[in-house]
Formats: C-alpha cells, structure tokens, sequence
C-alpha cells in the first residue's frame, strides 16, 4: 500500500485526516490546499472509509478536475472513471442527464455557452419587438444570470418599477423560449437542478445517502447558489470538506461570496478550522511581494505564509515603450529561460483582459514560438466550428431553435427572410420548435425547408450506428460546409479548423470514453415518468458503487456538452509543448516555473471598471495577487507607455501596484523613463515607437504651451498624470490628462499648475 502521507507537514497531514466532519481548510496561495483534498480522497478511499462513488468533488475548472482524476490514479489503484470530480455545471449536467424527465428537459437538451445565450436574449427581443436600445440585450442576460445565481426565478424577482417589471417578463418569457428549444444557460443548469433536489425527496436522499463525502476546492468563489446545492448536497450527516483562500476570491462579478466561507463555519458548526502557512511554490522573493502587496487590502480573513526556499531571483521589471516594445521583450525573455533549460509549458504569460492577447501571439507566431492560448476565442467559439457544431445539436435535438437558424440557410440553399418569418409565426402559433413547424409552411418556402429537414433526417440516418468522429465527418460532408469554405477566398484556415473537429472527437472518446459518465443512480421508474414536478415513489436504485456505470448521454450529447463546458481549451494545440497565454482569471489554482504578468497599467489593471470603488480595488489587489503567486522560480512584470486597445492609442500610467510592492524584491530593468520625445529617443531607443507614433508626432509640432501628447506631468491634487491629447493652442490649450486612480481630467494648460515629471 502507497504511504500517501509522508509527503504531508504536519498541519497538511491533520488536515488529510480529520474525522467525517465539516472542516474548513483556510490558506494562502501554494500552500497545498488543492494536494491536501485530493490526499484526503485518496487516503478516505484507501482506508476503506469510503468508496470512490462515495465522493463528490468540486474543483473550479475542467483542467482542475482532470488533473485531480490523474493524480488520483497515480496514487491509488483505482478506477476512476465515473468518479463525481468535476466543476458545479460539470456535475449538475451530469445529474440533469440522468434525471432529465424529472427536471423536465428533454433527455438530449443542450447547452447555450455565454455567446449562445446573448443570441437567444437577442432573437427574443426581436420577435417581441422590443426595443433593444431601450433593453439592451447583453443588460438582460446579466440580470437573468444574477437572477439565477441567487436561485431567483422571474416569479421571485422583485420588481419596483416598470423598467425593472419588463426585465422580469422578459425573463420569464426567455425560460419559456429555452424549455421549447430544449436548451439550458450555465445558471440553469445549477438552479435546474437545485430546484429537482429541492422537490423531489427521494431523489435527494439518494445522493445524500451516496455522497458520504463532499469536497469543495477554491471554496471562496462559490456564489450563493453553489452554496445552498452543497448545503442541500450534505443534509444533515455528510462531511463537507472546503479549502479556500479569501485572498483569491476573484470572482465577484459573478455573484461569488467571500462570506459563504464564514457562513459555510457557522451554518455547519466547523469545528475543524485549519491554516496552512507554509509555502511550497514559490521563492522568498515572489512570496514576500505577494504578501506585501495583499496586506493594503482591509477585508481579511487573516494568515501567513512563509516559506524555507531561498529568496531567488527577484521579480523583473519592465517598462516597455509600446506593447509591441513590451511584447517583443517577453519573447526575448522566454527565448533566453527557454535557452537555460526551461520547458515552455512552464512558461506563463498572464494579462488582465484577453483583448492584450492579440499583441503577444502575434509576436510569438512572428518568432515562430509555439503557444497555446487558453480561454479568448475558444475553439469552440469559431464562427465555422459554431456552424458545425449547430449541425450536431440539429441532429441531436432538432428543436434548437438558435442551432436550426444558425444553419438553416448555411451554405445558402436559398432560404430567404420571408420563408423564415413565415416558419417563425407557424412555430409562435402552434407553440412548438422551428423545425417541428416546417411541415406547417406552404408554397415554395414549405419546400426549401421541407429539403432543410430533409438534410438533417438523412444526416441522422447515415450516421445512426457510426462512432462519433466518423459521424462528425459525415456531417462535414452532407452539410455542405466543407465545399462552402473551399471556394471561399481565405477558407483554407476554416477547414483546417473543421477537419480538427474529426480530430477533437477521436480525442473525446479515446481520452474519457463519452468525458461524462453516467451516474450509479438510475431509477428506472422515474425514466417512465413524465413532467417536471413528479417524484420517484420508489424504484431507487443503487448499483454497486465498482460496477461499470450505464451510460445515460450518447456520445454525441456527451461531446456537445464538453465544447460547451470545456473552458476554453484550445484541441487545436492540445499537447504541445508550449507557451501558456491566459488571463489571470483563467490562472488560478495552476503553477508555473516562470511567469509574466502583463500590462501593469493603471486602467488595465486594476482595471477602470473596478479601481473607482475600495471594493473593487480590493478585488483587483486579489487578482494580482493570484498573478504573482503562480510562480515557483522567475517572475516578470511589464507596462507599457502606449498601447492599441480596441482600435485606439491609450497613454498609461504605471499600475499602482508597483507601489505596493517592497523595493528589495524587485529589479527595475529598463531605464526610469524620461525619453518619451523624438529629441530624447535616439538616446534611449532606436526606433520610434509603432502605437501611438503618429499622435505623438502629430502633437509634437504644435505649439501646445509647451506640452505634449503622452507627457508625464505633476498636478498639486491629482498627483502624477499622462496627457492623453490636447485641444487648442497657445493661450486656449486644454488637455486631457489621465490621472490614474483620479481618472481624466479635462485641465487648461495655461491655468493648471503642471510640473514636468
Ligand atoms: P492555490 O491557492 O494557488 O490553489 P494550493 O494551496 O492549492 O495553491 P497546491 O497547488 O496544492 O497549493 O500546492 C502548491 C505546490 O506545493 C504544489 O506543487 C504542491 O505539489 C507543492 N506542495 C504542497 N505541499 C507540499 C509538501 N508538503 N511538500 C512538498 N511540496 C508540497
Ligand atoms: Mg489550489
């Protein structure tokens, strides 16, 4: 038998083995909160406390859970697949499945990803004829997803005003939509199934009585929703295990609640608290910027971290010119780690928004460095794969109605607006899909679809006992989507892409068999029951817990539901050794031998959105501290003077952070700055900068009081500030200029007392 405990200190090993009972582990980042739950599984297991179907566990991303699987199986002898390790949708799709006659979804009903879902929003409004100036659509989706989050259905949502009153309906008239399409939205899949186990008991007890085990990683992004489903999930007796980090709670913004950690100790009489204060991923260096620089924060729960390595190498520090400045310099950086010894997979490359992306691939495609990218635009998210991927749900559920009208006229097969709208009213009048109205449209437009169902009916047909990949090709061929791209000018990509969807499915169903096995609780009776509201009487039954589990999904929904719910992998580049581009948000809970954080600008990060409110400053203070606690080894940390940002030039300051962070552990590399002008360059700089050259140029002959465009200035109340442009000349010159935490300001040039920084 492995010893699985020796590599455990002392506050990790009591950790590992507490009783059955709910404990909450609180601590720092790298501390081995994520080492000391997968331990405890593997230990609960080995000692025969539990059975591996026993166990529930939530890890926040897919990659989180696949690696817990994986470490799993390197500890024990086990068969892991079928394990309940996953993400909340993961889970809740998985049970949604299962019981889908029970909470009143079609046994193949699909999932709208966020771009899907702000369609369905969109085509809603449009066939309502609302005003989406008035109700903007993307407004809508956040308040139905915060709707959800808090377990709201539109019948619960107060409304105290029309405005709100017509969200409300709204609302409710976009659930009505997605259970006639048979189609569920991230929230829904959690409230779905929090509502089935609020209302049918049995079924409830069952997985009670099975999940004598619920660990929870990353405990402090749950949002309330995901809390009351644990809490439901434990009932009375089961052990909830929660690690956390309060100084990690990033997500905010999606309805997460540090505070469920202190109600997670109240609400469940936590005896065992335990912190974990020493370090294992990174050196003195790193730690001790992450530590200094989280202490500005107030909202702390409280704990430390130390650490036995050695203060390393401290953290780099780079001012770049432009982001192309910045961008080649961490190519020139990685090239030089890669050239000691480093492998690329263990290089980072973290930003705040995935707009700062574009910049650095370029880069590294120019360089010929391979990367992979993750979340941005997934692969999943590609125009062509979304066509694609509309094929298979067609054929899976054909009355998705955002999938038929993706492909409906895709290629052109001469199906026009009006037949459309025609097929649209018989849907509206009879109450049913867009696809099971075809039959109810005359005339020439009956016949074009008619030929449309037609299609997907062969399609069905042809590949009714093929394996999923060989499927997926037929689709490809039968649709015409392969041909359409061919003669497209710059098709070529598109069809690369296309054919990697053959190539993602083989993947699919050798790496996990369907990704998503089926539970061990199938009560068959329940299978016969219809509607939503009904309870299983009896027929509960539980198979033994090692018994190969039935599969209740098909491999084709199975696969549908991991391009939804896969986050942001890229098949594509799948298992290359390569860069990681990421956003810091997409980092957490993974380590890396070096990383680079990016864009430290005032405005980027923190990000404007947030840096008004303490509040939200405060979470943006996280989030950097995220960033800097993924390194084990090298850290490196850029800005940029000037930077192309959704088709304009922005002039920033340096992030506050720099500021919070102690001097001993950092190294400035480039030069303190005072060389932003064409006189001074040829000094500092060879070439003059690519962003924002030609504003600089075009400010510079102006007789401007003597300022410039992209100068640093002093201001007595505003403090530091960069001037961003400037209006006027000589005695009527106004300037904006971008006061970092103060905002921009709009100052007279003759008037305001500016000092030359
Ligand atoms: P995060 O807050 O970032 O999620 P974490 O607390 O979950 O971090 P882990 O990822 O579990 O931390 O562990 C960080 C690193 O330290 C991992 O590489 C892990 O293997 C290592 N580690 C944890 N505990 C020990 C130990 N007792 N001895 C040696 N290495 C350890
Ligand atoms: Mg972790």
């Amino acid at each position: 038998m492995q010893n699985l405990l020796h590599n455990l200190n002392p506050e990790q090993l009591a950790a590992v083995t507490l009783p059955a009972q709910p404990a909450l582990i609180l601590a720092g980042a790298g501390s081995g909160k994520t080492r000391v739950l997968t331990t405890r599984i593997a230990w609960l297991i080995q000692t025969g406390q539990v059975s591996p179907a026993g166990i529930l566990a939530v890890t926040f991303t897919n990659k989180a859970a696949k690696e817990m699987i994986a470490r799993l199986s390197s500890m024990l002898p086990i068969n892991t697949r079928g394990m309940w390790i996953g993400t909340f949708h993961g889970l809740c799709n998985r049970l949604l499945r299962a019981h889908h006659r029970d909470a009143g979804l079609p046994q193949t009903f699909q999932i709208l990803d966020s771009q899907d879902q702000l369609s369905a929003i969109k085509r809603l409004l449009k066939s309502l004829n609302v005003d989406d100036e008035k109700y903007p659509p993307r407004n809508l989706m956040y308040f139905i997803n915060g709707a959800k989050d808090q377990g709201l259905r539109a019948k619960d949502v107060e409304a105290n005003d029309d405005y709100n009153r017509k969200f409300v309906e709204l609302y409710d008239l976009y659930d009505t939509q997605c259970q006639r399409e048979g189609v569920v939205d991230f929230a829904e899949l959690l409230l779905r199934t929090y509502e089935l186990l609020t209302r049918n008991q049995p079924l409830r007890e069952h997985y009670q009585a099975r999940f004598r085990h619920i660990l929870v990683d990353e405990f402090q992004d749950t949002n309330n929703l995901q809390y009351n489903w644990l809490k439901l999930m434990a009932g009375q007796h089961n052990a909830v295990f929660a690690v956390g980090d309060d100084d990690q709670s990033i997500y905010a913004f999606r309805g997460a609640n540090v505070g469920n950690m202190i109600a997670f100790e109240r609400e469940f009489h936590v005896e065992n608290l335990i912190k974990l204060e020493q370090n294992y991923r990174s050196h003195g260096h790193i730690l001790d910027a992450a530590n200094t620089l989280i202490a500005n924060n107030s909202r702390r729960l409280g704990k430390n971290l130390r650490t036995d390595a050695g203060h390393g190498e401290p953290v780099r520090i780079y001012e770049a010119e432009s982001d192309i400045r910045e961008a080649n310099w961490i190519i020139e950086e990685a090239k030089s780690l890669i050239n000691e010894g480093a492998t690329r997979s263990e290089i980072a490359i973290l930003y705040r928004s995935n707009a700062q992306s574009r910049v650095i691939e370029h880069a590294l495609f120019t360089a010929g460095i391979p990367y992979r990218v993750y979340g941005g635009q997934r692969y999943f998210e590609r125009a062509e794969i979304k066509h694609a991927i509309a094929y298979l749900q067609l054929m899976d559920n054909p009355h998705n109605d955002s999938a038929f009208l993706r492909v409906v006229n895709f290629p052109t097969r001469g199906i026009g607006a009006r037949s459309l709208e025609q097929l649209q009213d018989a849907a509206r009048q009879y109450g049913i899909s867009m696809y099971a109205a075809v039959p109810y449209v005359t005339g020439k437009a009956g016949t074009t679809l008619g030929g449309f169902v037609k299609l997907i009916e062969g399609m069905r047909f042809e590949t009714q006992n093929l394996p999923l990949q060989e499927l997926v090709q037929v689709m490809l061929d039968m649709s015409g989507l392969i041909t359409h791209y061919q003669n497209e000018k710059e098709g070529a990509d598109r069809i690369e892409n296309l054919e990697q969807l053959v190539s993602a499915a083989m993947l699919f169903v050798s790496e996990e068999g369907f990704g998503i096995d089926a539970p061990a609780f199938l009560g068959p009776k329940s299978a016969e029951v219809a509607g939503p509201a009904l309870t299983i009487a009896d027929g509960v039954e539980v198979l033994d817990a090692d018994a190969p589990l039935p599969a209740v999904m098909s491999p084709l929904s199975a696969f549908l539901s991991h391009a939804s719910l896969e986050a942001g992998d890229n098949q594509a580049q799948a298992g290359q050794d390569a860069l990681q581009l990421m956003t810091v948000h997409s980092a957490k809970g993974l380590e890396f031998d070096a990383v680079f954080i990016t864009g430290l600008e005032e405005g980027l990060f923190p990000h404007e959105n947030s840096a008004q409110e303490e509040a939200g400053l405060e979470e943006e203070r996280r989030l950097m501290y995220v960033a800097i606690t993924r390194a084990k080894k090298r850290l490196y940390m850029s800005f940029s003077q000037t930077r192309m940002l959704h088709g304009q030039t922005r002039y920033n300051m340096k992030s506050r952070f720099f500021d919070e962070l102690p001097d001993e552990a950092l190294k400035w590399l480039s030069p303190k700055v005072q060389h932003r002008w064409f006189g001074q360059r040829k000094s500092a700089w060879d070439e003059p900068p690519e962003s924002g050259a030609n504003n600089i140029a075009q400010s510079f002959n102006r007789d401007n009081a003597g300022w410039r465009v992209g100068e640093t200035v002093s201001h007595a109340k505003f403090g530091e500030g960069v001037i961003v442009n400037i209006e006027g000349s000589g005695t009527n010159s106004r300037a904006h200029i971008n006061f970092g935490r103060h905002g921009m300001k709009l100052l007279d040039l003759n008037i305001a007392k500016l000092e030359k920084v």
